[in-house]
């Protein structure tokens, strides 16, 4: 089978494992970094270091951007759109939306094929199960494309829409981080008691899981718009105080659960309290 030679132009931690695992799959891969020496350990394993951005773009139709942010992609590529033309762009930079459909106008108005890409992943697990890659842009690159996306992790195409799998991949991290921060939360309650954090994660984590099962019921809540339906927990039995109470009591921040709190007040203060505990999401959608 022919090995589609592509380009990775940086090579942070992230860039590194996107390269590698095209490496070990046989593809021609032609690496550039800012700072040379990162180059150092994928040449060991296979792929050509390009001196410069205009080599390591013209070696390759296929070439991938993994940057810092949006500003980083206009400082590389900026100067070499001409040399572009023609190819394909895979950028998996994080950006906000906005910026991924302004890079995607950007390479449409250079003749360049664009697809956005969101990993969804930590570099260790480029290549393993666990690890997706949302993309959205031009949905024949993707299509053309899908075999290299699908050595990192399994791909998905969400819509010819440039913006759609930054919006997912910043809607899926602000999943993340809350329920990270809730569980620092929990663990700086604990640690009053003389609990490790790591003691408490090992109760933390089943029951977190557990709770992922309860998403599909609120989500179909959401969507019906019915927050009276019957077997929803009420917002009134959800309040928080006793939880920011105990953690006040222990001497610790309740910033984290008062942002709950608050989410949960406004819909009760509005005469809703006997209603679902999924009608915070309408706390969310229509701020203070
Ligand atoms: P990183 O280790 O900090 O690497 C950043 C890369 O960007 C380096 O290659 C750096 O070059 C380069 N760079 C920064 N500013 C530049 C500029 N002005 N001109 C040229 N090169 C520039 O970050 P990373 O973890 O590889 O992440 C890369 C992208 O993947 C980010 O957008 C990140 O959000 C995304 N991502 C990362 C993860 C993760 O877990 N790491 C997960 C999902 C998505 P130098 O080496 O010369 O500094």
């Amino acid at each position: 089978m022919t090995k589609t030679n592509v380009t990775v132009l940086g090579l942070g931690a992230m860039g590194a494992a996107l390269a590698a695992a095209l490496v070990r799959a046989g593809h021609p891969t032609a690496v550039w970094n800012r700072t040379p020496a990162k180059a150092h350990a994928l040449v060991a394993l296979g792929a050509t270091a390009a001196d410069t951005v205009p080599d390591a773009v013209t070696a390759s139709d296929v070439v991938v951007a993994c940057l810092l942010d949006a500003a980083s992609v206009h400082d590389v590529l900026d100067p070499v759109a001409d040399l572009l033309t023609g190819r394909t762009l895979i950028n998996v930079t994080t950006t906000t939306p906005e910026q991924a459909r302004e890079i995607a106008a950007w390479a449409a108005g250079h003749g360049v094929a664009y697809l956005d890409g969101g990993i969804l992943a930590v570099p260790p697990m480029i290549g393993l199960p666990g690890s997706s890659i949302l993309c959205s842009g031009s949905e024949a690159a993707f299509e053309q494309h899908r075999p290299l996306l699908d050595l990192w992790g399994a791909s998905t195409h969400l819509g010819d829409d440039p913006g759609l799998a930054s919006l997912y991949d910043l809607a899926l991290l602000a999943g993340m981080y809350v329920m990270f921060a809730g569980f620092f939360h929990g663990a700086a309650m604990v640690a009053g008691a003389g609990v490790s954090a790591t003691a408490f994660a090992r109760r933390a984590a089943p029951w977190l899981s557990a709770m992922t099962g309860a998403l599909a019921g609120l989500a179909a809540v959401v969507d019906g718009g019915d927050y009276t339906a019957p077997g929803q927990q009420s917002l009134d039995f959800s309040d928080l105080r006793d939880l920011i109470d105990a953690s006040a009591a222990q001497g610790i921040s309740t910033e984290v659960v008062d942002v709950v709190q608050e989410l949960i007040r406004r819909q009760v203060d509005a005469g809703r309290g006997g209603e679902g505990f999924a009608r915070i999401y309408e706390s969310v959608k229509h701020p203070a």
